[in-house]
């Protein structure tokens, strides 16, 4: 049973965990009729040295996620790829939007809007356009940051009066519970923007599905996979 990246063992080589990985992505691609060109996976960095990204972007993953502003500043001078791959993920603190401004292409986890101001402002005085996602707080638990489901679209009206900023999708970080309630919920919601068609935006891409649900959020239409642990094994 070494289907499981999650499970492969502690020797499994970057490479391999991303094989087995992409395997696993073909087959629920197919179950749903997808085309796994169109689900991107992502390598979640946290805690690990820029040699074992640059294994991870060897092995052809599309892009890099950075949840710390500070990590990604120390790192970013050493992976082999440019900000055009790299994603921000984390909350982000305001005075930190400074570090991460010129070394990604998108913020994935804008949860208020007053962080979109801040941002927007940043990448006027950079002279810089940024991709955003929302992130939302799907399971409107109370410790998670992110947009209430029922305050999304508000928030996305908002946000898109905002000229710097470019909204391309939603981000999800869902309860750790059985089912797949919530990926069905993200996905539901990505329809209802789509369709409520708000000037300036587009909802194409869907971030949600990591190491333990992925199979499951390539069958509820994600389209970035953004897996740590599966990809690097444990983080110590
Ligand atoms: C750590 C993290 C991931 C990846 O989690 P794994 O369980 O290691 O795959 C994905 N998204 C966010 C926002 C994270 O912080």
């Amino acid at each position: 049973m070494t289907r499981n990246p999650y499970n492969a063992s502690p020797e499994s080589s970057v490479a391999e965990r991303i094989r087995i990985i992409r395997e696993v992505i073909a087959e629920e691609a197919a179950k749903t009729g997808r085309d796994p060109a169109g689900i991107k996976l992502m390598a979640v960095t946290k805690t690990v040295g820029p040699e074992r990204v640059n294994e991870a972007l060897e092995a052809g993953v599309e892009l890099l996620g950075e949840n710390r502003a500070q990590e990604l500043r120390e790192k970013f001078q050493f992976y082999a790829c440019d900000s055009a791959k790299i994603h921000f993920i984390g909350h982000l603190q305001t005075n930190k939007i400074k570090d991460i401004i010129n070394r990604v292409t998108c913020v994935e986890s804008v949860d208020s809007v007053r962080l979109a101001h801040e941002l927007n402002e940043a990448c006027r005085k950079a002279d810089l356009q940024l991709d955003i996602f929302l992130q939302v707080n799907i399971g409107s638990e109370p410790q998670k940051s992110g947009f209430l489901p029922s305050e999304t679209a508000d928030a996305a009206r908002q946000i898109s009066e905002l000229e710097h900023l470019h909204i391309r999708g939603l981000m999800a970080v869902p309860p750790h519970v059985p089912g797949e309630q919530y990926l069905a919920a993200m996905e539901a919601l990505r329809g209802e923007l789509q369709a409520a068609s708000i000037p300036n935006t587009s909802f194409d891409e869907l971030s949600m599905g990591m190491s333990e649900d992925y199979a499951a959020a390539v069958r509820h239409g994600s389209t970035i996979l953004r897996i740590g642990r599966g990809i690097f094994g444990d983080r110590t």
